[in-house]
């Protein structure tokens, strides 16, 4: 396991307010999406939302799982995010068409993408809105609106 168990039997029994605790936030994370908390479930999602907004490709979180001895291969990682997805538990970023970025923050927001150096960045919020928008065809609506701004540093 990445992360010790942090239910001890004392916490369990005392009023007393729980630290934070990843395989516990994770199994109720779990169970707040409806996905049954598996050991592979919680050890992926106990390494993806314990550390703020986040965004990351499956080949990064299976190399975060090999760092912390959670034994899962690269497939079962690609699956297990797209589990995560379908729960509305992350979003998925389609900025490059050879890679996936997964994103821990499903709110509405906007991203920077540093070009060259695969780097993705929220834009914050308020600093931007969008104009000027088409007719949308009969009978639709706007599901989300993606936009990403291509960074490149300034050449000096
Ligand atoms: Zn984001």
């Amino acid at each position: 396991m990445p992360f010790p168990d942090c239910q001890s039997r004392k916490a369990m029994h005392s009023n007393t307010e729980q630290k934070p605790c990843p395989t516990r936030d994770a199994g109720n994370r779990l169970r707040a999406a409806g996905l049954r908390p598996t050991r592979q479930r919680v050890a992926l999602a106990g390494l993806l939302f314990s550390k703020g907004d986040r965004h990351l490709t499956a080949e990064e979180l299976h190399g975060e799982a090999v760092i912390a001895n959670v034994p899962v291969s690269l497939a079962t990682v690609y699956n297990t995010l797209h589990q995560f997805t379908d729960a509305g538990m992350l979003r998925v970023l389609a900025i490059e068409s050879s890679k996936t970025y997964f994103d821990t923050n499903v709110s509405d927001h906007q991203h920077f993408y540093l070009e060259g150096e695969n780097k993705v960045m929220d834009i914050p919020d308020g600093d931007m809105s969008v104009n000027g928008l088409p007719q949308l065809p009969e009978g639709m609506e706007i599901a989300h609106i993606d936009v990403v701004i291509r960074l490149r540093r300034k050449r000096s």
